[in-house]
């Protein structure tokens, strides 16, 4: 059985109390993880005072250069990943692959964009004149902070959550305290020996944390950071916590969104829009079993479209096949955890007394997996008639392969709706007519992060909208926590500092000559 260990001050350190993982999909015991909950003052003073001096002194290029090879070193393992997403996460291979993927294609894509910055290691905006001399002259620029940044990220991308902050935070030149969800810490924990084994990051640019944040978060100081993505209760605790509220550590929140998928008036069955639309939602209700930040939880339609949506989207959920994720037919596993499971069910509940209807739930017969055995939840449909009634599909989560498909009657309702999500990561728009997209668009874009319009001409070559890419930015108002991460070279800006300069324009074109050029 693995014990996971953390690496902190340039060692690896084995937990002094364990608490057994276990199998989603089997039950098995899988691995030993830290019960303890340490003081790691000393691991923030190693990454202040060793990583990040060593990595301010580095430019963007030879940042990105140790990215690339962080990125390869996870590709190189990539097929071991993927068995070690599927035997500890209950992933199937096509859920891994995307979670494995998704971090060595981050750090791929900030390798490049470090390449492309040079040889520099600050940002500089254009100058603008103060005072009626031309040469007093007033610009911004962006620094790195010298304190470290922790990452406290959710169970649903061991991979990816961790990978895609540290490419960002590393490029931008500051040391990284990682603390991965203790659910799926086994495959955050692989990748971490994959990384540190490089030996391309210097000392104390990279810590890991196995089990509890111990006292980090109350720990950090002014020059630190913390970027967390989970849900919006632990995201309340953090933003209050005695570091942030008194020593104003940067905070960047990625919590829970009921994201939207909306089929604009107007679209037809058949259209290649709705098949897009169909394939889309399925995609987004059981990829990951429902757990993703950017899984669609809320379906908008025409109230004519109503029956029609309903049918095929069960016609499609009844064909997917769950159980096992080794198993080569399935296409769903479990969720990862017992307790996940349970609050599932309650969350379904919850959405029921509120008003919503069953609309097509999945029978269930699991295929490879032990009697009794394994987190398994069935892909639900709710239905909600009266969507502006039924309150809680607007605010509860439910983190599985649920979505309710919710009738309106005019653009305008659907886009009211939509705001009653208070705000989202991601709210897709299926339409055909230009005129109703534009409204929609308009309307629903402010309570988001990223909004995707599937129109006629990009049916067939659109991504999906789960995917986060880097070169867009991911987060979201409201509910999603109000942050914002990626989005190319805006995602290392949480990392510096920006700073007014004031003085003489040659004296400070000439301090940041390479940052121009
Ligand atoms: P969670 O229970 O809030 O846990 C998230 C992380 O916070 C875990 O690493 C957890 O560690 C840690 N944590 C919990 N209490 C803490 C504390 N007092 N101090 C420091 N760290 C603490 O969330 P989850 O169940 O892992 O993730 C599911 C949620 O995340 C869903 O709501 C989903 O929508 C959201 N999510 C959002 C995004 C996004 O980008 N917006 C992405 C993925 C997931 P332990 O595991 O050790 O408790």
């Amino acid at each position: 059985m693995i014990e996971l260990k953390s690496y902190l001050h340039g060692e690896w350190v084995s937990p002094q109390t364990t608490a057994l993982l276990v199998s989603p999909t089997t039950e098995e015991a899988i691995a030993r993880v830290s019960a303890d909950r340490p003081s790691l003052q000393t691991a923030l003073d190693f990454g202040r005072k060793v990583g990040g001096p060593a990595l301010r002194s580095l430019s963007f290029e030879q940042r990105g250069a140790m990215l690339k090879v962080l990125s390869k070193a996870i590709h190189t393992h990539r097929e071991e990943l993927i068995e070690l997403s599927l035997t500890t996460g209950g992933t199937t291979r096509s859920d891994g692959k995307f979670d494995i993927d998704g971090a060595s294609g981050t750090m791929a894509y900030y390798a490049a964009l470090g390449t492309k910055m040079g040889a520099t290691n600050s940002i500089v905006e254009p100058s603008e004149q103060l005072t009626q001399d031309p040469r007093f002259h007033g610009q911004h620029a962006w620094l790195p902070r010298h304190g470290v940044a922790l990452h406290v990220n959710a169970f649903n991308f061991p991979a990816w959550g961790m990978g895609g902050k540290l490419a960002v935070a590393l490029l931008a030149g500051v040391p990284v305290i990682t603390k991965p969800a203790t659910s799926t810490c086994p495959l955050a924990f692989r990748i971490a020996e994959i990384l540190i084994a490089t030996g391309v990051m210097p000392r104390g640019a990279f810590q890991f944390v196995a089990g509890s944040a111990g006292d980090l978060v109350d720990q950090l100081g002014p020059q630190d950071l913390l970027a967390f993505t989970g849900s919006a209760d632990t995201a309340a605790k953090l933003r209050s916590a005695k570091s942030v509220v008194s020593r104003s550590t940067r905070v960047n929140i990625e919590a829970d969104s009921l994201n939207s998928a909306v089929l604009a008036e107007g679209v037809s069955a058949g259209d290649d829009v709705y098949r897009t639309f169909l394939r889309d939602v399925v995609k987004e209700m059981t990829q990951k079993t429902g757990q993703k930040c950017t899984a669609t939880r809320r379906i908008f339609v025409p109230r004519a479209m109503m029956e029609q949506v309903i049918e095929d989207l069960s016609a499609e959920l009844s064909r997917i096949k769950v159980g096992n994720p080794a198993n080569e037919e399935v296409r769903m596993g479990p969720l990862a955890t017992k307790q996940q499971q349970t609050d599932f069910l309650a969350g379904l509940e919850t959405l029921k007394a509120s008003g919503a209807k069953v609309a097509f739930q999945h029978a269930l017969s699991l295929v490879d997996v032990p009697a009794g055995k394994g987190f398994f939840v069935p892909p639900t449909l709710l239905r909600a008639d009266d969507a502006g009634s039924a309150n809680a599909v607007h605010t509860h989560e439910v983190f599985g392969p649920s979505a309710t498909v919710c009738a309106y009657d005019s653009t305008d309702e659907c886009i009211a709706l939509v705001e009653r999500g208070e705000g989202g990561l991601v709210c897709t728009i299926y339409g055909e007519d230009r005129e109703v997209l534009r409204t929609l668009l308009l309307g629903i874009a402010p309570f988001h992060g990223r909004v995707l319009v599937v129109s006629a001409k990009v049916a067939d070559k659109t991504i999906q909208p789960g995917l986060v890419l880097p070169s867009c930015v991911h987060g979201g108002p409201g509910r999603a926590g109000g942050g914002e991460e990626l989005g190319g070279e805006r995602g290392l800006r949480f990392y510096m500092q920006r700073t007014a300069l004031q003085g003489d324009r040659a004296l400070l074109d000439r301090f940041f000559e390479a940052s121009k050029s």
